[in-house]
């Protein structure tokens, strides 16, 4: 017997929705669905959140900075260590706030709202198989060898989905975007970061971000904590196969090869680090539909839209986890809006509504990744990172709201075209 879903919530909407996945979009989900009284299961496959290196959100949320830090400058340097450009990095613009943190921690403060909220959190749930039937309405997984189904699955299982087949109607595999990137986290004071004249410098303000870039290869460097932590990512060419694992140990005297005749700087900050993770990067072609034949299947977040790393794909304007967190709010919104008979008007209301924005957001990062990545002989000369209004003016929720009528509307009257098709 199917097990039904059950929560400890006190909501009113009634609808039950599956999450799978407990990343950014997962959790960004179950909370806004907790708010709004639907009922709400979150399957994670992992045994616990651990991850590892930063996390930059922008939202217009508040209440993450007791755990961030504020980077005031952005210090971009040329390989060499010449310097580019100096720019202000706003706390607050357009209304958004910007979050810059250690992932897990940023991660863990979700987690715990979501539960708080009474979200059914459960770890160690591998979900192997999707289902659907629209005729009785119902969608659902199996996972651990049990049967569970809702009004509607949310697929937020990131960027090696398998939730995407159920939507696809085929398997859609990661292929290697050609990158990847060494990144590293570590106590600044432990490992003689404030010892040595080539790195005390980023140990002395209370949290700044530098860039170097040269051609193909970049590297970020932010300290946290008035210095205490410091952590650095170097995006770099790979032509690795992706198959088997996409993250591994990586060697500090690989990570060296990339910065050889770089500012001395870079080497001396890579040195300190005690380990590092190697982390290849996948990437998706756009994905045609969002949304299951019968409606009551969705991917969000990375399952739909892959965003790679700031500076990689996205940017400079570091969206994956942002617009992860718009898409779980406005999937959460338009249920509540749609109503617990009409999920699959609900599910490709929220397709229209999210689609061109983050095709807009991943389009932002491509052209800036053209740019930096550039020779540094032929590159523009403005290399600061574009914050424009369209993106960070935003509001998911009311967003959502407004658009609600208008596109379900045109979606009855004129019947359900992709957001893809009617672009082509
Ligand atoms: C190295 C790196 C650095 C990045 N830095 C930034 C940054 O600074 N700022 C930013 O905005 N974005 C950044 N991004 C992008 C950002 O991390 C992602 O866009 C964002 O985390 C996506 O969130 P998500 O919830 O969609 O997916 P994920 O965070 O990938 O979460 C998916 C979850 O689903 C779980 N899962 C997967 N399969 C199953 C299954 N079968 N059953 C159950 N659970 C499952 C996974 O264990 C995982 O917890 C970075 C990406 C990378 C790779």
């Amino acid at each position: 017997m199917p097990s039904v879903l059950r929560s400890s919530g006190t909501g009113s909407s009634e609808i039950e929705i599956i999450v799978v996945g407990c990343g950014f979009a997962g959790l960004a989900c179950a909370i806004e669905s907790k708010r709004k009284g639907h009922k709400v299961i979150v399957l994670e496959k992992r045994p616990s959140l651990e991850s590892l290196g930063a996390c930059a959100l922008k939202q217009s949320a508040t209440g993450l900075m007791a755990i961030c830090t504020q980077h005031e400058f952005m210090y971009m340097h040329n390989f060499d260590g010449e310097l580019l450009a100096t720019q202000p990095l706003p706390q607050r613009l357009y209304g958004s706030n910007s979050y810059n943190g250690r992932r897990g921690e940023i991660h863990d403060v979700l987690l715990q709202y979501a539960k708080k909220l009474g979200a059914d959190v459960r770890f160690n749930q591998n979900v192997e198989t999707y289902w659907e039937d629209a005729e009785r309405g119902r969608a659902g997984v199996i996972v651990n060898g049990e049967r569970m189904e809702a009004d509607v699955v949310v697929g937020a299982d990131g960027a090696r989905s398998r939730a995407r087949e159920i939507v696809l109607g085929y398997e859609d595999k990661p292929i290697p975007s050609g990158y990847a990137i060494y990144r590293a986290w570590f106590n600044s004071r432990e490992q003689g970061l404030d010892t040595d004249p080539l790195t005390s410098f980023f140990c002395k303000k209370g949290g700044e971000f530098y860039a170097w870039i040269g051609k193909d290869v970049h590297m970020l460097a932010m300290s946290f904590r008035d210095g205490e932590e410091m952590c650095w990512v170097l995006t770099h060419k790979d032509e690795h196969d992706i198959g088997e694992s996409w993250s591994y140990p990586g060697k500090i005297s690989d990570v060296l090869t990339y910065v050889k005749d770089w500012d001395p700087c870079c080497s001396a900050l890579i040195r300190k680090a005690p380990f590092c993770v190697d982390w290849k990067l996948v990437q998706r072609d756009p994905l045609p539909t969002w949304v299951s034949k019968g409606g009551y299947t969705i991917v969000i977040g990375d399952a739909a839209h892959p965003f790679l790393p700031s500076w990689q794909s996205t940017s400079t304007s570091m969206q994956g986890a942002s617009q992860g967190v718009e898409d779980g709010v406005t999937i959460a919104t338009v249920l509540d809006l749609a109503s617990k008979k009409n999920i699959p008007l609900a599910t490709r209301t929220f397709e229209h509504i999210r689609y061109d924005r983050v095709r807009r957001a991943q389009a932002l990062g491509e052209s800036n990744r053209n740019r930096m990545h550039k020779d540094p002989e032929s590159r523009d000369e403005d290399v600061s990172m574009p914050f424009p209004e369209w993106l960070l003016d935003f509001d998911a929720e009311k967003h959502a709201r407004n658009l609600y009528d208008k596109v379900s509307g045109d979606i009855l009257l004129s019947g359900y075209m992709r957001p893809s098709e009617l672009a082509s």
